[in-house]
């Protein structure tokens, strides 16, 4: 490796490579390249197949860890007179760490990990943090839990900036606008990946996408059929690649993300590249050659009053093609306009992804079922 260009000549890794060589070489896999003497703490992630990987740190990882999270939590405004209230799961996550970075920048620390949403409530109206962080998922079910309970979030708590990561509805302008009412909250997008950091990017105040931690993390988008480099602009595989780590350095680690790297600096004056991020390879179906991500049925879907917000796709065949049928639900009161709602849906999808769904339904409100954090909107038949 002489000049930048030469790591196109290197291999990639991926989360399958990882478990793979985590089996070959028990237990902790030979990409680790430090003894383990060395390693002072592994996060582990699950994945589809049931086999947890672990993402090993040595002292160093875990503090160059935690320096990006305190630099993005500076970056959304989080200061030491702040009180924070860290969501996230604790067990083998690892997104449960990243509230040391938040100690470190010298915030009052509330390590909540996973309560049940009336204890959450309780903490919140209790001890008045000023900032949180969970899935979007979660941040919209928090809001509506604490209506029914009486609280409204945006008068009896102190709740002013919620950050989010996990799926792609903090990066929707539509689902972060219908989240930031609700609260009368900012809301941010964190972006991270157990392989790596618990986050690695993170939205500044200008909220237009999220500036990676290239101090630590060099970023590829790729297109995912070729592998060769896409232009800025447009969509492609997000490779990344760590510069610093030494328990498990990551060489071109396929995330199997779909992002836009943005060209034009961002008007906050940071000069990390910014990417916008549309969602999983592996959620991407392709509709008469337009490829579609459940991500652009939620900009539709969050964008109109009159629907809950909402929603399950269904991918199925149909005479050897590709179809795919939305259901949403109607806002209370606005039932008897489910036909037009139906409609609405369907030539907004039309408009803005270039394809019809097969068939639109809008149910009642609270019909479809609600997930606490991470959401599946997506139900494959071909897969059952
Ligand atoms: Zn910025």
């Amino acid at each position: 490796m002489r000049r930048l260009e030469d790591l196109r000549r290197f291999p990639f890794t991926d989360k399958k490579v990882e478990r793979d060589r985590q089996l070959a070489a028990p237990d902790l896999g030979d990409m680790v390249a430090v003894p383990e003497r060395d390693i002072v703490f592994v996060s582990a992630s699950s994945g589809s197949t049931g086999v947890p990987t672990l993402s090993p740190f040595t002292k160093k990882d875990f503090d160059d860890f935690q320096n990006v999270e305190s630099r993005q939590f500076w970056s959304v405004g989080m200061r030491p007179t702040d009180r924070y209230l860290h969501a996230l799961n604790f067990s083998l996550f690892v997104g449960g760490p990243d509230v040391i970075g938040a100690q470190n920048l010298g915030a009052l620390c509330i390590w909540g990990g996973t309560l049940p949403s009336e204890r959450l409530l309780y903490i919140m109206k209790q001890f008045k943090p000023t900032i949180t962080w969970t899935t979007p998922s979660y941040a919209w079910h928090l809001g509506e839990e604490a209506l029914k309970h009486g609280i409204d979030p945006r008068s009896d708590l102190a709740i002013r900036k919620i950050i989010v990561a996990g799926e792609p509805g903090g990066s929707i302008p539509e689902t972060r606008k219908a989240i930031e009412a609700l609260w009368r909250a900012d809301l941010y997008d964190f972006y991270g990946l157990s392989d790596i950091f618990g986050s690695c990017a993170g939205m500044c105040p200008e909220k237009e996408g999220l500036h990676l931690a290239e101090d630590n993390i060099l970023l590829e988008v790729l297109d995912p059929e070729t592998q060769e480099p896409v232009a800025d602009g447009k969509p492609g595989e997000m490779v990344l690649t760590t510069l610093l780590k030494e328990a498990r350095p990551m060489i071109r680690f396929r995330t199997g993300d779909i992002v836009t790297r943005l060209p034009e600096p961002c008007a906050c004056g940071r000069t990390f590249s910014r990417f916008v991020v549309q969602g999983r390879i592996d959620d991407m179906i392709i509709v008469s050659g337009v490829n579609v991500f459940p991500s652009d049925i939620e900009t539709v879907v969050r964008g109109h009053a009159g629907l809950t917000g909402e929603y399950r796709i269904t991918v199925y065949e149909e005479e050897r093609l590709l179809k795919f049928d939305v259901e949403v639900e109607t806002a209370a009161g606005r039932e008897h306009e489910a036909g037009a709602l139906a409609k609405y849906v369907e030539s907004e999808i039309k408009v803005r992804v270039g394809v019809r769904p097969k068939l639109v339904r809008a149910h009642p409100a609270g019909t479809l079922p609600r997930s606490t954090h991470k959401a599946k909107r997506l139900v494959d038949l071909r897969k059952s």
